[in-house]
């Protein structure tokens, strides 16, 4: 191997060794100068796949030059660091092919985002047709794979280099500390104010795409210039452009947004308020069924049904400690009318009262931020003795939360929802088993809505913080407890450091949909916390009196968010027990009016969920409109249904079987609904 390092002679023609240590921990002899590709290089071969490299830890360009013993590490380009690399050269490039075909452009700011990158001109207005001519020129520049190269310049140059550009002298003179120089990126004629790193040639960019251009103020400030913002991804491989781009298409098609008006399942009203959902009359078919699976599970389990107000008083969340640590993510208070006009004839301001809320010299009421605070008082309503425990207090309940306006969205991000939630009073030798049980509910339900890719991350103390409530022995029997429950639920898990509450260890759900996106679910909490503010106590079989332990748990989330990530999961296409009208009938002609009616009776007798259109469309043009609501089936009458008391099924997916004797049908369908089977499976194409 030593034979293809290449020698480094410096000064006084000595050459300096330097060692550097590789990921595996091996130790390599090289000279110093070597530069991080000539390492990778000779390390991983010439194929080794990696853009940049970690250099003791900070990200250095392929062509750095090493000159004293350190760790190195390639950077893949399909790893995380690696596409952000990629994303961020990929910003160059386009900002390069703009500039050819938009001389006058001024290019301002493009880094790499969550999905691709963006870059920002000063320029006139352009639309989505551009951006198919400034794609192409991407990928020619990315053909003459330029080298990219960095290169160090003083202030002066610096200010010369970018003299025609006025943004990024902004840049220039508000961020470089002066006599400070910084670094640009060259490839071709074309450069960029840039600190790197970036790949080390364009013709890593060939897999392209240019996604969408809208509009941004410079510097985010809606007094500056506005400017045109071009987003794009990029793929290390031409498969992996493919499948992004495909993921991409489908993410849209599923959006719950979208399908959540396209199937009328719920409506946001700027009058009710943001993140407010009102469910409609087909979406709360959804919510209720799957509100009354949780439930039969919860009463199997051994669980209380509760119901609690929306609303609690100030003290309350004093003792829990909600408030006022957490003011910021909660709706405002209310204050009584007469306390307020007495407030108020005394002529006390805003930030008074703010005051004297917080100080606790006057009481009101908060909208619900969690149902803990009122479940702890159902447990406090009586003396309870070790034969009660665990005591399991379920409840849907609605809180409310104050989430910026830019953060919310759709049914994921809301600010009042309905969580899944439940207190499980236990004591310290039953955290195990109920910690357990609150994990088996979830992979029952899962597995029911085939969501079976799912993992879960267990939350433990950070080693070296204080912060934590509670004994570290009792923490110790806890995590251990988390820890056993998500071993053995047979699916991925991973324990994460520093990740617990500061009242206990917690375990989270996230579950990956069909399209590879992963959606963070609920927890399950233990909490020896709320237990010690409320001063819980528990007769022991010893006569004396014990804390009990606080699980909360809402593995679902929110019916909301649940709802929301169901609507994606299933892209619409609910299994028939879900589907808000299971079927609709059709009929051929005016002539099978009755009978329809009379299938839409028996049907509604047998609970299935029917809607009718006996109008004078086209059976085609029927038909059309119908699957526009996805029903699971649509039952098409005419003369030969009528004569023999059958019906002809059209499935979701378009099979279709006909002549099935009405009686059988509302059999299978009712087993259908019953064993919450996954895709409507009543009707197989007979042809
Ligand atoms: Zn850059
Ligand atoms: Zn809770």
């Amino acid at each position: 191997m030593k034979d293809k390092r290449p020698p480094n002679i410096v000064g006084d023609g000595l050459m300096v060794l330097i060692n550097i240590t590789l990921p595996d921990g091996t130790v390599n002899e090289y000279a110093s100068g070597i530069t991080c590709a000539e390492v990778v290089t000779d390390v991983l071969g010439r194929k080794h796949g990696c853009l940049a490299a970690n250099v003791d830890g900070t990200q250095r360009d392929m062509s750095f030059e090493i000159e004293q013993s350190c760790s190195i590490e390639g950077i893949l380009s399909q790893s995380d660091e690696g596409i952000h690399i990629l994303r961020h050269s990929a910003a160059h490039l386009l900002a390069q092919a703009v500039m050819e075909l938009y001389p006058d452009a001024k290019p301002t700011i493009g880094p790499a985002i969550e999905r691709g990158f963006y870059y920002d001109f000063a320029m006139d207005p352009i639309t989505e047709s551009d951006l198919k001519p400034i794609q192409k020129k991407m990928q020619e520049l990315a053909r003459k794979n330029f080298t990219v190269e960095r290169i160090e310049l003083s202030d002066e140059e610096l200010q010369q280099h970018f003299a025609d550009n006025p943004y990024k002298l902004e840049i220039i003179n508000d961020k470089i500390e002066d006599g400070g120089g910084s670094t640009i990126y060259k490839q071709g004629e074309w450069y960029d104010l840039c600190l790197g790193p970036h790949v080390p040639n364009t013709s890593r960019l060939m897999f392209c795409k240019l996604t969408s251009v809208s509009s941004a103020y410079w510097r985010g400030d809606q007094d500056r210039e506005q400017l045109v913002r071009i987003y794009g991804i990029v793929e290390p491989t031409k498969d992996a452009l493919k499948s992004t781009l495909h993921r991409m298409e489908e993410a849209k098609k599923r959006d719950h947004r979208k399908l959540g008006k396209d199937l009328q399942l719920f409506h946001i009203d700027e009058e009710v308020g943001q993140g407010l959902i009102l469910w409609t009359p087909r979406g709360s078919i959804i919510r209720q069924e799957l509100q009354d699976f949780i439930s039969s599970h919860l009463r199997r389990q051994g669980y209380s049904q509760v119901f609690t107000p929306h609303i609690g008083k100030l003290d309350l969340y004093r003792t829990s400690g909600h408030f006022p640590y957490y003011q910021d993510s909660q709706y405002p208070p209310l204050v009584e009318k007469d306390l307020m006009k007495k407030l108020s004839d005394d002529g006390c301001s805003c930030s008074e009262l703010s005051n004297m809320m917080k100080s606790g010299d006057i009481d009101g009421y908060m909208l619900k931020p969690m149902n803990c605070p009122h479940h702890v008082k159902i447990y406090a309503s009586q003396a309870r003795s070790y034969r009660d425990l665990p005591l399991r207090l379920a409840e849907f309940g609605t809180v409310y939360r104050w989430e910026q306006s830019g953060e919310i969205s759709g049914m994921t991000r809301v600010r009042g929802f309905t969580q899944d939630d439940a207190h499980l009073f236990v004591t310290e030798d039953q955290i195990g088993e109920e910690v357990l049980g609150c994990i088996e509910l979830v992979q029952i339900i899962f597995d029911k809505l085939g969501m079976t890719d799912y993992r879960v991350r267990v939350g433990l103390r950070d080693p070296d913080s204080t912060k934590y409530v509670g004994e570290p022995e009792r923490w110790d029997k806890a995590e251990k407890a988390c820890r056993d429950a998500a071993e053995s639920l047979g699916v991925e898990w991973s324990e994460e450091q520093g990740e617990a509450a500061f009242y206990g260890p917690k375990i989270d759900f996230v579950v990956k949909d069909v399209i590879g996106r992963e959606w963070q679910l609920g927890t399950v909490q233990v909490d020896y916390n709320l237990p010690e503010r409320f001063d819980l106590s528990y007769k022991g079989n010893d006569g004396e009196m014990h804390r009990p332990v606080m699980i909360h748990r809402a593995p679902f989330g929110s019916m909301e968010r649940f709802c929301g990530v169901l609507i994606e999961h299933f892209a619409g296409k609910f299994p028939t027990w879900l589907t808000p009208t299971q079927c609709h009938i059709i009929t051929i002609s005016e002539r099978h009016k009755k009978y329809a009616h009379e299938v839409a009776q028996v049907l509604r007798e047998n609970n299935v969920r029917v809607q009718i259109d006996d109008g004078d469309d086209t059976i085609g043009k029927k038909i059309r409109n119908h699957r526009k609501l996805q029903p699971a089936y649509m039952i098409i009458l005419g003369d030969g249904e009528e004569e023999n008391r059958t019906v002809s099924l059209r499935a979701r997916n378009g099979d279709q079987v006909s002549g099935i004797a009405l009686d059988d049908f509302v059999i299978q369908i009712n087993e259908e609904i019953a064993n919450k089977i996954s895709t409507p499976s009543l009707a197989v194409n007979d042809d």
